[in-house]
This record gives structure tokens, sequence and C-alpha cells, in this order.
């Protein structure tokens, strides 16, 4: 089964700064806030690359924006977690591949574990390695990400008393 990309903490999309990418023919840039400082700086380094802003309202109008884009566009994205999670997902949904896409956050990225034993996925500190479920359960933080279950999948163990 082909899983589409999604956005979690060791997405390849996430950057700490975008970098103009001189294979795109044209820049599609979507922010959270116009004039974003991080905008105006991937827009000086595009030179002549022609780009378009979209100000991010939500995923109906990006998804309209997104296609409307032609072929040969990388698409930029500067907005917090929550709102790049939308984003990103609404250009995959419309065919956007990984490589097309850049992220820079204005926050952190948000790390969710799914649960071996409820079945449910739930946020956790990035760094930690033993978290205690809602379910009441103990948690090993396992390496290997689901993106079905949209969470690393993490195995119940029982604590030394
Ligand atoms: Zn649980």
């Amino acid at each position: 089964m082909y899983n589409s990309p999604v956005l979690f903490d060791a997405s390849p999309a996430l950057t700490t700064q975008l970098v103009p990418n001189a294979y795109f023919k044209k820049a599609a840039i979507i922010t959270d806030q116009a004039q974003h400082s991080a905008v105006s700086a991937l827009i000086e380094k595009l030179y002549d690359t022609p780009h378009d802003v979209h100000v991010f309202k939500d995923a109906e109008q990006a998804r309209a924006f997104i296609v409307a884009q032609k072929m040969g566009t990388h698409f930029y994205v500067v907005a917090n977690w929550d709102e790049a999670t939308t984003i990103f997902t609404t250009a995959v949904e419309e065919g956007v591949s990984e490589a097309e896409i850049q992220v820079q956050l204005r926050d952190d990225v948000k790390k969710y574990i799914y649960c071996m034993k409820c079945f449910t996925s739930s946020e956790i500190l990035k760094e930690a390695v033993n978290v205690q479920c809602a379910c009441g359960a103990h948690l090993e933080v396992g390496p290997f990400y689901s993106k079905v279950r949209q969470g690393y999948i993490s195995y119940p163990f029982i604590p030394e008393a």
C-alpha cells in the first residue's frame, strides 16, 4: 500500500530556512502572515524567479491557490504547526510531492505517538523516551513513524516498582 507523505517531526520537507530551488521555474509561497520576515528573505533570494504569495485563511482557499499553480512550481510554506500541517496535507492531496515543498515553522514541531494498547495517537514532548498514555499504559516510544496511524508506534511496558 502506498502511503502519501504526511508532515511529522522528521519530515524531509521541514527546514529551518527556506532555500530557493533553482530547478523550479516558479515559486508559490503560502504564509500565515503577509510579509513575514522569512517570506521577504526568501523573495529576495529568488531574484527574478516569478512568485505568487498566498496568505493562508483556510484549507479550501489554499487548495484553490495550489491547484492554480502550473507544472514546475516549487512550494514554500511559512506557518505554525497546525496551519502548516493543513497546507502540507492539502498540497499532497493535490499531487504535490515532498520534493516540491519546503516548510518553515513559526513554532515548534509537534510529535505524536500511537498507543498499541488503546489504538489512539496523542501528542508528546519531542525528547520523551517513555510516556504514559491517557489510557494508563506506560509506553516506550518506538523508532517507526506510521503515516497511517499518524504517530510513532509505541509499545506498552510494565514499569519497575
Ligand atoms: Zn493508550
